[in-house]
This record gives C-alpha cells, structure tokens and sequence, in this order.
C-alpha cells in the first residue's frame, strides 16, 4: 500500500463542502464560491476546493482596464490567472503594500504550468521585494502525470501542492523551489507495474531536453504488500524520477527522498531517522546527507551529465569530504550491524544472518557514491584513493556485474598508469 499521505477534512471543512455543493446545485456561482473560499481560508492547500473555485473564477478577460485599482480588483476576481495577479501585484508593491504584493506573486509561481511566461517575471519581482526569496534557487520541474491521477478532478491542484510541500520539506537542507512549469499527461497502462520500467518507458517517450527536473507520478499502487516493488526512483545526481502517489496525496515522503537522489544523498541503514532511510517514516535528515547534498545545491539541471551540470558549479574539495565522511559513516554502520549480529546470543543463527545480509546487501546508490567520489578525486588528481574507491564500488556494484567489471577495470587502469608514469617513490 501507498503512504497514506493523503490530508482528512476537519469537520468544519465538510460542512462548507456540503453547502457549496447545495449552492451549486442551485446554480448560484456568488454563494458557492464564498463557501468555498471559506474552505481554503481553514485549509489553503485544499485541492479540491481550489479546483472549484479555479474553475468558476477562470481566466481574467485580456481587455485593456483604466486604472490600477481596477488591476488590484481584476486579480481579486481571477485568482487564479497568473498574469492578472503579477499585474496587481506591481501595483501593490508600487503603493508600498509588499507583503500583499508578495502573496499575489507566490501565488503567481504555484500556478507556474498555467501561465510560465507571467511565473517567471513573478519570480523576478518576488528576488527583488522579498528577503526569503533572495537565497533561494529555482529549479523547473516538468511533469507527467498518468491516467490514474489524471482521474481525480483536481489533480493539477494536487500536483501544485504535492511540489511546494517537496520543496518546503527539504528547504532547511536545499533552499530551493521546485517549481512545475509544465503539468503533462503521460499514459503507464501499457507499461509493466514496476518503476523501473514506468521511469525507462517515460524517459524514452520524454527526451528531454529543457533546463529542469523531469518527473514521472504514478497512481499506480504495489501490488499487495510486495516490498520488491519500488515506490519511487532516481537517477544518482540525474535529473529524472519516478513517483507512485497515492489519489489526492498532497505530501510525499517518498517524491522528498527521490529529490534528494537528484542531490546525490545516499542511503544510510534502517533505524537512523532520516529522509535517506528507504523505510522510515522520518522527514529530517541525517547530517551526512545534508553535508552532501548542500554541497552539490548549486548544480544545474540542463542537458548533458556531470561534467556540465555539476563539476562547474561545486567545490570539488567540499564536496569529496562530503562523501568520504558519510561513507566512512555509512560503512561503520554496516559493520556495526553485522558485528552486532553475529555477537548477539539471544537471536537465532538464521536471524543472525537475515542481518548480516541486510547490512550488506548491494546498495546501488552506495555504489553509485563510491564511482562518483572516485572519480572527483581523479579530477582532483588524488589517484591513490580514486583507485580505492573504483575497487570499492566494484565491490558494491557486485564484481561480476558490467558497472561492478567498469569499476574494476578503471581501478586496474589506473595503478597500471602510475606504475607506468611515476618512478616508486620512498615514503
Ligand atoms: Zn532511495
């Protein structure tokens, strides 16, 4: 089963729920829309409230208006046209009234998918008026959402909500908002109900190649209780994922951990609270993962790999302490658990070894660490360790895979070259 992440109606919010739908069945538009603006005043991430009202509100007329107060008063009457609500927001911030002017342009940048163009100069005018603003990044998000979702009336108000949650969630370590600039469908009946093929299916269809974060959500549920089945994926330091969300879930536990994959965070073991453990319902994260993922927050999102979206734009020294120290960590940890496994008494020797191959088992993203580290010391120029490292993710990958014969091929290359190149030096 999904996480049930999906919020419950307070009592008062059903109640206004239900005379807005009498309202509407007798067609008076003004009476419902003061119920359900009601709705949103108890609960402003209510998707389906702001469905309604998105709809009986709709677009602002495009005709030309007299005076700035007739800006201000269009916004109010179309709140949910980009464009209208970053016009009225010049005029706020021009009479000096910025917290008003600030929320019209937020709002302007939840609503990014409907008008881009109007969400950008927003975003311009918030860097400008608003200190939070100042320090953080944008990254563009581009999502398909399949048909599963897509059957829930107000799911574009869920997708809204589910990223600026994601982005609230992880703002302590990121300081960044995801904002998606384009909601899009993408149909998964076709494609087998695992996430791996779900995320290769969409990459294939997608190509991207727009600045930002490409993004898969399913509302496809694991078959039963199936815990080989994956929630959500990511490629290490990439710029896809994959998300199953639950029907009208505006908060994901599962879409913060891919986010932060994209980041280069790597996995620690069950029992440490954090956003990193796979299991776990934690939502802080460990300070390992903050070190590391603080050190790459700068990178890009574009076209291309490593070498033009992240090399560029971190500090290589930085960010190579920031891995040594969680996987030094994260090894520790693993032998912990396996020495406390094979110590223990009071467990059974099958028990004992359940362990002992949960605190080894092949960690994929680990591996992925240990390549990337490996292969920043390279550039670094530190070869002694990038060879340590190269065998060791070897080891992770498992030796007899292809990325685990890559490792070690590059491991051998490399001692080859410096007992070529270098004379032996007397230490
Ligand atoms: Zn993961």
């Amino acid at each position: 089963m999904l996480e049930p992440e999906v919020p419950t109606d307070s009592s008062a919010v059903t109640e206004l729920l239900r005379l807005a739908e009498v309202e509407r069945r007798a067609g008076d538009g003004e009476a419902e829309y003061e119920y359900l603006a009601q709705v949103i005043e108890l609960d402003s991430s209510h998707s389906r409230a702001h469905a309604r009202l998105a709809e009986i509100t709709g677009p602002a007329p495009t005709s030309r208006i007299a005076t700035p107060d007739d800006l201000v008063f269009r916004a109010l009457q179309h709140p949910y046209d980009p464009k209208a609500l970053v016009a009225a927001a010049g005029v706020l911030a021009e009479r000096g009234d910025t917290d008003r002017a600030i929320g019209f342009l937020e709002r302007a940048v939840w609503l990014a998918d409907l008008d881009p163009a109007a969400s950008l100069g927003a975003i311009r005018q918030l860097y400008v008026l608003s200190d939070e603003w100042t320090g953080q990044r944008i990254v563009p998000v581009h999502l398909y959402v399949d048909e599963l979702i897509r059957m829930q009336p107000d799911w574009q108000f869920q997708m809204r909500n589910l990223w600026l949650s994601a982005s609230a969630m992880l703002d302590s370590a990121l300081e960044t908002r995801f904002v998606p600039i384009a909601i899009l469908p993408f149909d998964t009946s076709d494609t087998p109900n695992d996430l791996d093929s779900i995320h290769e299916a969409f990459l294939a269809a997608t190509r991207p190649s727009a600045e930002g974060i490409f993004a898969v959500m399913t509302g496809r549920d694991v078959p039963g209780d199936d815990a080989v089945y994956k929630k959500g994926v990511a490629e290490f330091i990439g710029r896809s994922l994959a998300v199953r969300v639950a029907p009208g879930a505006i908060r994901s536990r599962i879409l913060a951990h891919e986010i932060l994959h994209l980041y280069g965070a790597i996995h620690v073991l069950e029992g440490v609270d954090t956003l990193m453990n796979p299991t776990g319902d934690s939502l802080a994260l460990d300070a390992p993962n903050i070190r590391i993922v603080r050190s790459l927050r700068r990178r890009e999102f574009g076209p291309g790999g490593i070498e033009e979206n992240v090399l560029p734009e971190i500090d290589l020294g930085v960010t190579v302490a920031a891995y040594r120290a969680a996987l030094s960590v994260n090894l520790s940890l693993r032998e912990t658990e396996i020495n406390e496994a094979m110590r223990s008494k009071d467990t059974s020797s099958d028990q004992a070894a359940f362990r002992v191959h949960k605190a080894t088992y092949l960690d994929t993203h680990l591996a992925d660490a240990a390549w990337l580290v490996a292969s920043l010391m390279l550039e670094d120029g530190q070869r002694v360790e990038a060879i340590r490292l190269f065998d060791l993710s070897s080891q992770l990958y498992g030796r007899l895979t292809p990325r685990g014969r890559e490792s070690a091929e590059k491991a051998r290359a490399l001692r080859e070259s410096m007992g070529a190149a270098s004379p032996p030096v007397l230490e």
